[in-house]
């Protein structure tokens, strides 16, 4: 039983050491269907008192868990994976429920989830140390891998299969236990998940779930037997996390908002850029840290490109995604009335500022109903000092600034505090070259329009969008859920004729 019924909402337990128990919170957030606006649950907001326990049980599974042999830690994550392909499509409508992106969408959320998994079973040959004879005469060294201990992952609500398993995959085969904090939004989907955990073979009390706010951040935060925090949220937060995870003696990764910029030369395939934009901008409801969200025209591309992308995106259909295939929109809601409410308001304030409202998506046929919708909405002549250029939007909304060079938008990158991901339409490979080597993001697409590394790299945002030294995935993922141990070795030739080498032994 993961939740308890009290009236007509099911209320989210916690996971401690393989049971799913009730919260000691005393304070509840509701969980919405975005599509109809229908409380479909409610998140306990805990604090210490589920923390403690958590982590208590997470410490003690630890010391078991370390000692497992690499191979058979791997071997969990073999049958995990098998097991996230046979409930795939279970997995997909519940982020499609309770996050509200379509099924299409939620289903390539959790095929990414999956390559996390398939990536962390081969950490048996990625997490192996160094090693070399005769540093010095007859000294050996080698380093060792070692896992650091109980770990904790707090995430966002945006892709609520995807991001969590960015972390625990990669930290429970290195050897380390783990408490997750699903956001409170949408928690269901990591709840469904970790049963597949369970029934793949992993020991109780190796990875745990709690659930809530500030107070249960706050609680992982300070706990002194968690050892490494990995974050993913807004820049906001990931600040908070990083200087008050660091303060506390904890490694800290922590992955912030972002602002994609998306430039477009003239010599680019439009008939291409127009459908890559309209999916890197509304794609997921523009609810993704990669979004482009600012498109940066230069010279006569925006003449070509704008007038074909309105029109274009003027056809996406918005409705409801929980229907669970019986409708096909290209786009869902929101995950909440409160975010709809920021981003509807976000569009007011640039509309004031003097941008021209292009595509308007705030009167669209969808967004009469209970459900949290927003069509998609470009808005051009944007200029850079505007609140729209400048901010986080997250949500399907297009900033769009028309420059005369390619000099003139690497400026306005330059100037952006966030630097997650930015792309270019060209078929120059000079002005790609230009872009690549000086715009000033960590992750960088060339007619590529969601430049989101594969399982196998890291996730590379920089500035704001990014605290702490070793990032997301990859082989940086493997390198901060372990410790290096270093061995220096000396024998010395045995000093009396007397003594006989207990292995080695002279024929006679
Ligand atoms: P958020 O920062 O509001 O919440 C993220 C987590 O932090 C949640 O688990 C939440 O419970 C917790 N939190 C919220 N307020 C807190 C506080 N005051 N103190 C401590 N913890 C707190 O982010 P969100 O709205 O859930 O997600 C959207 C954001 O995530 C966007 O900014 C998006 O760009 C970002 N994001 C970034 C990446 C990336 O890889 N860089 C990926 C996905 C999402």
């Amino acid at each position: 039983m993961v939740a308890t019924k009290t009236g007509t909402a099911t209320v989210c337990k916690l996971l401690v050491n393989g049971d799913w128990v009730d919260s000691t919170a005393t304070e509840f957030q509701d969980i919405y269907n975005p599509s109809t606006g229908e409380i479909i649950g409610r998140t306990p907001l805990g604090g210490n008192a589920d923390v403690d326990r958590a982590v208590q049980a997470a410490q003690k599974a630890f010391l078991e868990w370390k000692e497992v042999p690499i191979i058979e830690r791997a071997r969990v994550m073999f049958r995990f994976k098998n097991l996230m392909e046979q409930h795939y499509e279970e997995i997909a409508q519940c982020v499609t429920r309770e996050h509200g992106k379509t099924l299409p969408e939620s289903r390539a959320s959790v095929q990414r989830a999956i390559e996390v998994v398939e990536f962390a079973c081969g950490i048996p040959s990625l997490m192996m140390g160094e090693s070399m004879e005769n540093i010095a005469r007859n000294v050996d060294c080698e380093t060792i891998r070692h896992p650091i201990g109980v770990c904790a992952g707090i995430a966002p609500f945006n892709f609520p299969a995807m991001v969590p398993l960015w972390m625990y995959p990669i930290a429970l085969t290195c050897g380390n236990s783990f408490v997750l904090k699903p956001s409170e939004k949408v928690p269901l989907t990591s709840m469904m998940i970790a049963n597949l955990l369970s029934e793949a073979g992993l020991p109780n009390g190796v990875f745990n779930i709690v659930h809530g706010g500030k107070d249960c951040v706050d609680a992982l935060l300070t706990h002194p037997l968690i050892k490494a925090i990995s974050f993913v949220g807004s820049t906001h937060i990931a600040k908070y996390i990083y200087t008050t995870g660091t303060a506390n003696g904890k490694r800290v990764q922590a992955a912030g908002g972002a602002k994609n910029h998306i430039i477009i030369m003239p010599d680019a395939d439009m008939e291409q850029t127009v459908q890559a934009l309209q999916a890197s901008a509304f794609g997921c409801a523009g609810e993704r840290c990669m979004a482009g969200s600012l498109a940066l025209p230069v010279g006569d591309a925006a003449e070509a490109l704008i007038p074909h992308l309105v029109e274009a995106s003027a056809k996406m259909k918005v409705g409801p995604t929980d229907g669970m295939g019986s409708a096909h929109p290209d786009m869902g809601p929101l995950v909440s009335k409160e975010h709809l409410d920021k981003v509807r308001s976000m569009i007011n304030k640039g509309e004031k500022e003097g941008a021209k409202v292009a595509l308007d998506g705030r009167n669209i046929e969808a967004a009469k109903s209970s459900g949290f919708f927003l069509g998609p909405t470009i808005l051009d002549h944007a200029k850079p000092e505007m609140s729209i250029v400048k901010e986080e939007i997250f949500g399907p909304v297009l900033s769009v600034v028309r420059v005369d060079s390619l000099d003139e938008a690497l400026a306005i990158g330059r100037d952006c505090p966030y630097g997650n991901g930015a792309v270019m339409y060209t078929n120059s490979g000079r002005s790609a070259r230009e872009f690549k080597h000086h715009f000033n993001a960590g992750m960088i697409g060339i007619n590529v329009g969601v430049p989101a590394p594969m399982a196998w790299f890291p996730f590379t945002g920089w500035n704001s969008s990014f605290y702490g030294d070793l990032h997301i995935q990859g082989s940086e993922g493997i390198q901060f859920y372990t410790q290096q141990k270093m061995t220096m070795t000396r024998w010395f030739e045995p000093k009396s004729s007397k003594f006989q080498d207990p292995i080695w032994k002279p024929k006679n």
